[in-house]
């Protein structure tokens, strides 16, 4: 896995949209990768910050499109 995947499958994991394979690709990567594992501390935080934002409201479906776009940016 390419660290552009690790960053797509961050976002899936935070949505919990990971299978079990993923997860443990997943933790591989960021055992090995410390700019990937900086990458999941800040969209952690991010979305830490969203929650408390909107009160555990579900996540709207168009900022998780600005988020992956945000990403593709800083790739
Ligand atoms: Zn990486």
């Amino acid at each position: 896995m390419n660290c552009l995947e690790v960053r797509i499958k961050i976002l899936q994991f935070l949505f919990g949209e990971l299978t079990i394979v993923e997860l443990v690709e997943l933790h591989e990567h960021l055992a090995e990768c410390a700019e990937c594992k900086v990458e999941l501390e800040a969209v952690e935080i991010l979305m830490s910050g969203l929650n408390c934002l909107y009160d555990c409201e579900p996540v709207p479906p168009d900022l998780k499109e600005k988020i992956y776009l945000k990403l593709a940016e800083d790739l």
